[in-house]
């Protein structure tokens, strides 16, 4: 498994592998990887010859006050979880090789970034489009895979796709959780112990959200009272709770109609580290607890919606 670190070497490997005919599945990363990103890699071999891992922690998607500097990075621990996986290739650019003296060039995608965490992350959305077309270009890839957990990045990533005509299959893989129903996270290991516990209320309202739609409730101001009722007392901040049109992620203010989606969006801080969430509620039920995993689930919130 080979790392490269110089854009310009990665391409020009890349090159010599699709001209002999290997297609390319990347998978964009910020490293600190955990299981989520390890089963984005097994799904990526299921969709190209050679399979590329982007570890890079984006300067350009972070705020001024955000966790830029402290965001946790361990490249030799990514990379033998990698190897044990089965990647091909690393790509792990520095922020200079990837924004040189003098780069002045960004991609924004309008409309979608105007909800749930655009507002509140101010240019975060400018720089994961601007990264990941970076990324798309140097790598070339048939297939790149992103994770439902960052359910309005993959909206904006599909749309950048679209929009731009880039020959990119994207393919979505659904959030992988913990034995406790917490969404696996780098930024988990900011939680102290008692953090981390409290954060369970976030999968635990979540669950109660998709009981309540699968039982007949489509009233979304209904559904979000479900879910505040539950976390905004164990949090410390809640940046939003909405419920939105997956497709534009404008919010829902009308009775979600028989056989239309909705998606449930949660952001709330936890001492200092901001966690994010989505179910999407379909026809077709998808618990955050299947049925195997029961016995190890927390308990339920106790009142019904
Ligand atoms: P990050 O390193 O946090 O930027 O994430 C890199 C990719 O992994 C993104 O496509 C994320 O959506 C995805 N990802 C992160 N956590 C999870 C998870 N728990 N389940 C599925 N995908 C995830």
């Amino acid at each position: 498994m080979q790392t490269f670190q110089h854009p310009r070497q990665m391409r020009e490997h890349l090159d010599a592998l699709r001209h002999q005919g290997h297609t390319i599945a990347l998978v964009p990363t910020m490293g600190a990887l955990h299981e989520g990103h390890l089963q984005l890699v097994d799904e990526a071999a299921r969709h190209g010859d050679t399979v590329l891992v982007s570890i890079f922690v984006n300067p350009t998607q972070f705020g001024p006050n955000e966790d830029f500097s402290r965001y946790p990075r361990d490249l030799e621990s990514d990379r033998a979880k990698l190897q044990q996986r089965g990647a091909h290739l690393i790509f792990a650019p520095t922020p200079e090789l990837m924004y040189p003296e003098g780069a002045a060039t960004r991609v924004c995608v309008q409309h979608l970034t105007a909800h749930l965490c655009g507002p509140l992350r101010p240019g975060h959305f400018d720089g994961v489009a601007t990264v990941v077309t970076q990324l798309f270009h140097i790598a070339g890839p048939c297939t790149a895979i992103f994770g439902q957990k960052d359910f309005q990045q993959l909206a904006v990533i599909r749309r950048l796709v679209r929009d731009l005509h880039m020959p990119v299959h994207i393919v979505a893989h659904p959030t992988v959780r913990d034995s406790d129903g917490l969404a696996l996270s780098s930024r988990n290991a900011y939680l102290s112990t008692d953090e981390r516990q409290r954060a369970l209320c976030i999968p635990a309202a979540l669950q109660q959200v998709h009981d309540a739609f699968h039982s007949g409730i489509r009233t979304p101001a209904r559904l979000t009272q479900c879910a505040t009722s539950h976390i905004a007392p164990r949090v410390d901040a809640v940046d939003y709770i909405s419920l939105v049109c997956p497709d534009t992620l404008a919010p829902l203010r009308d009775d979600i109609p028989q056989h239309h989606s909705a998606l449930l969006a949660v952001a709330v801080r936890i001492g200092t580290t901001r966690l994010i969430d989505n179910i999407l509620l379909s026809t077709a039920p998808s618990p955050v607890f299947p049925r195997s995993a029961q016995g190890t689930k927390p308990p339920r919130p106790t009142s019904p919606c």
